[in-house]
C-alpha cells in the first residue's frame, strides 16, 4: 500500500541544536543495528520506519556493517526510502560509519582514508542516496594516524558524499585531538557517538565537557541498555526478545545479573510514580543533558517506537528522582 506521512508528523517531536551547527536532530533517533536486516521481516522494518517517521523521527542512524549479512540493514532501508520515503529525502536525516570489520583484506576495517571512502561508497550504492547526512568515524582506529582519518572525513564532506562529519565512541583525548584535526581543516566535528545510559556511564567523567566546550552535539546509543532498562525482563527471559532470540540466556543464578534484575526492579517504581515505563524513564533519563541532542534507540516492533517517543511527555527531574536514581544504580538503595 502506498504511503502518505502524517500530517501531524512535527507536531509533538522537540529537535535539538546539535552542538553549533545549524541541524537540528530529534529529541529520539532511530537506529537499525537490529532487526531491519537481511534475517528480518522487511514488512515489520517498513511499519517500524513509517512509524518513526509519522512521529517526528527525522533521524536514522545506519553502519556499513549492520546486518547479518552485513550491509543488508543498509539495502532494506534503500528499499523502503525508495517505496516510501523517496518524496521526502529533504526531511531526513540518514547517518552511516565505516569503523569495523567489512569486507577481507587490510582495506575492509578501521580508518584508513583507503577504507572509509570505499566503504561511503558502497553504502551510498546500497541505499540507493547521493549523499548521506552525517558519516562516522565508527571507532579510533590505533594505528592509523588520526589526521588520515579526520582527513577523510572533511574529504567526504568536500566532495558531497556527506554533509556533515561524526565520531563514535572516541575517548575524551581522542575526541579533543579529532576536533582539532577537522576544525583546521575546515570541517568541524558536528557529533559525537558514544554508548550511554544509566548502566554505561563513562561520558560523564569527562566527554560530556569537551563536548560542550567543543561545540559538538552529542547522540547516545544504546540507551535502553539493548533492552534491560525496560520492564521487560523483569520475569524472565520472553522468546521474542533480543536475549531471548540470541540463544543466550540470562543467567538468573549469576549474581551480577540478579543485581542489575533488582535495580531496575527498583527503577521501575520510580518510571510508574512518574506516570512512566521504565523505558521512557531511561530514555528521559538521558535527554536530562543540555548537552544531549538525541537518544538513539532501537526497535523491534512499532508499538515500542510510540513508548518512546511519548517519553517526551515528562522529561523534567525532580532532585529528589534523580537521587532516588542514583541511590538504587550504585547499589545503595536495600529493599
Ligand atoms: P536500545 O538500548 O534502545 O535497545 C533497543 C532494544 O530494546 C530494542 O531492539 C528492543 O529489543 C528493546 N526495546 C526497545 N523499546 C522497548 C520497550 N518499550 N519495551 C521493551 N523493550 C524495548 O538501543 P540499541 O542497542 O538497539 O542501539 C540503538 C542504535 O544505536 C543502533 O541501532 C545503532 O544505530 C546505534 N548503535 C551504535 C553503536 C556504535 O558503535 N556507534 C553501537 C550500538 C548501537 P527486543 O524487543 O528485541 O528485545
Amino acid at each position: 500500500m502506498s504511503y502518505l506521512p502524517a500530517d501531524t508528523r512535527y507536531d509533538a517531536m522537540r529537535y535539538n541544536r546539535c552542538g553549533r551547527s545549524g541541524l537540528k536532530l530529534p529529541a529520539i533517533s532511530l537506529g537499525l543495528w537490529y532487526n531491519f536486516s537481511g534475517v528480518d521481516s522487511l514488512e515489520n522494518a517498513r511499519a517500524m520506519i513509517r512509524r518513526a517517521f509519522d512521529l517526528g523521527i527525522t533521524h536514522f542512524d545506519l553502519a556499513n556493517n549492520y546486518g547479518p549479512p552485513p550491509g543488508s540493514a543498509e539495502e532494506n532501508f534503500g528499499r523502503i526510502l525508495s517505496q516510501d520515503l523517496a518524496a521526502y529525502r529533504d526531511e531526513l536525516v540518514i547517518s552511516s560509519k565505516a569503523g569495523y570489520w567489512m569486507w577481507p583484506g587490510p582495506y575492509g576495517e578501521w580508518g584508513s582514508r583507503k577504507y572509509l571512502i570505499a566503504s561511503l561508497d558502497q553504502s551510498l550504492k546500497r541505499m540507493g542516496l547521493e549523499y548521506v547526512d552525517i558519516f562516522y568515524s565508527h571507532r579510533p582506529d590505533p594505528e592509523t594516524p588520526l589526521e588520515e582519518t579526520m582527513g577523510a572525513l572533511d574529504h567526504m564532506v568536500r566532495s558531497g558524499k556527506a554533509l556533515y562529519a561524526g565520531i563514535s565512541s572516541y575517548s575524551l583525548e581522542q575526541t579533543r585531538q579529532a576536533a582539532q584535526i577537522l576544525r583546521a581543516l575546515g570541517t568541524p566535528c558536528l557529533i559525537h557517538q558514544p554508548k550511554y545510559s544509566m548502566l554505561h556511564r563513562w561520558i560523564e567523567d569527562g566527554l560530556l565537557g569537551v563536548l560542550a566546550e567543543e561545540d559538538i552535539g552529542c547522540i547516545a546509543f544504546s540507551p535502553l541498555s539493548q533492552g534491560l532498562l525496560t520492564d521487560k525482563y523483569l520475569r524472565g527471559v520472553p522468546a521474542d526478545s533480543r536475549i531471548g532470540k540470541s540463544g543466550e540466556q540470562l543467567d538468573w543464578g549469576d549474581s551480577a545479573t540478579q543485581a542489575i534484575v533488582a535495580k531496575v526492579r527498583q527503577l521501575n517504581e520510580i518510571a510508574q510514580a512518574r506516570g512512566q515505563t521504565m523505558a521512557q524513564m531511561a530514555i528521559a533519563w538521558v535527554l536530562r543533558h543540555p548537552g544531549m541532542t538525541s537518544a538513539l534507540i532501537g526497535a523491534s516492533r512499532p508499538a515500542q517506537i510510540e513508548e518512546a517517543v511519548a517519553a517526551q511527555q515528562n522529561l523534567h527531574f525532580t532532585d529528589e528522582e534523580l537521587q532516588a536514581i542514583e541511590a538504587i544504580l550504585a547499589g545503595n538503595n536495600p529493599q
